[in-house]
């Protein structure tokens, strides 16, 4: 198949894009390299099924020839990214979904958006299941990142409802693995800078919140069935197992071997206090649930923050 990933430099967008060469296809990358780096693509320099091509999705795409599939991941999606470039990120979401929807329509390819478990705001049902319509501030700092990908997901439908196309909606709870920008303001990669810097590590609030981290192969392998299924309706792709901040900081520095130290600090807008997927349906309809555990990421991870770290060094 001949599959375009916008969003394609990034951190999860590179993994996909390995994973889908890995498995026969040929692969046309977007990118503006906005928030993601070609260094995650460096290593396809040869690829000749593989062609990364710099553009804005808010742009529209005249295309490449014909294509089987879009994945469209393009959008700032750190925290500190998206609050930084709030008008981009809407129009990302809003603008750019509906041009990538247009170019999976003209080659009457399947649609596959990449959305977020922050379609759910600050969630007063736990385990979020996907008929949960979420408890989002439509006008907070974080609003713009949580609605641009909720009107994503609704533009999806219109386009699935109006056309009869075929689109997949993915809610992607926090993912982690190599190739996390360090300094994305996220708790894990952050963890890992500042445990490999000797520093104590920074717990916003009292470190009770919680949050599930998925490794980035099982969040690929997710996305990947849920294109190949025939379901249009939103799934949850994340890990089922829920860790206090506390908890994560205690494993970080057990792994690597740094004595226990965090530093606390107030509590941003509007941060989540619970966040967990319920991941019945991606079970039922996919067969996918997690399969590398927490440590065996983490252990990864930590090993690649090192190598990158001595890289640069
Ligand atoms: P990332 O920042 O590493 O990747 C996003 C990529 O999109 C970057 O390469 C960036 O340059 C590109 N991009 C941004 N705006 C663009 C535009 N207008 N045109 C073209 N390219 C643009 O982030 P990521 O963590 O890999 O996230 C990928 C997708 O998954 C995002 O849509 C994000 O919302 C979603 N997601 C990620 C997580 C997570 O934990 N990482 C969780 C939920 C959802």
């Amino acid at each position: 198949m001949r599959i375009l990933v916008s969003g394609g430099a990034g951190f999860i967008g590179s993994h996909l894009c390995d994973r889908l060469l890995a498995d026969g296809h040929s692969v046309v990358a977007l990118d503006n390299l906005s928030t993601g780096r070609d260094e995650n693509l460096s290593h396809l320099s040869d690829c000749r099924s593989f062609r990364l091509i710099q553009h804005d999705i808010c742009d529209p795409f005249e295309g490449t020839g014909p294509l089987d599939c879009v994945y469209n991941l393009a959008s700032p999606a750190s925290p500190r990214d998206y609050l930084a470039a709030p008008i981009e990120t809407l129009l990302a979401g809003s603008l750019g979904t509906r041009n990538m929807l247009e170019v999976a329509r003209r080659h009457a390819a399947t649609f596959v958006q990449a959305s977020t478990s922050e379609t759910y705001g600050d969630p007063l049902v736990h385990p979020q299941p996907e008929s949960y319509w979420g408890n989002v501030n439509p006008i907070g700092p974080r609003s713009v990142y949580d609605e641009s990908k909720r009107f994503s997901e609704a533009l999806a439908m219109a386009y699935h409802r109006k056309y009869g196309m075929e689109t997949r909606v993915a809610r992607l709870f926090n993912t982690y693995g190599p190739r996390m920008r360090r300094a994305d303001g996220r708790v894990l990669p952050a963890f890992l800078d500042q445990v490999l810097r000797g520093e104590p590590l920074s717990v916003f609030g009292d470190g009770s919140q919680t949050r599930s981290f998925c490794y980035v192969s099982d969040i690929v392998d997710g996305l990947i069935r849920l294109a190949r299924s025939a379901e249009p309706k939103p799934v949850n792709l994340g890990s089922p197992t829920e860790l206090t901040v506390l908890e994560l900081a205690e494993i970080v520095q057990d792994l690597a071997g740094a004595a226990p130290h965090v530093r606390f600090h107030p509590l941003p807008e509007d941060d989540p206090k619970r966040r967990r997927p319920d991941i019945g349906r991606a079970r039922r309809l996919l067969g996918w649930e997690p399969r590398i555990s927490m440590e065996e990421g983490l252990r990864r991870t930590l090993q690649w923050v090192r190598d990158s770290s001595a890289a640069e060094a």
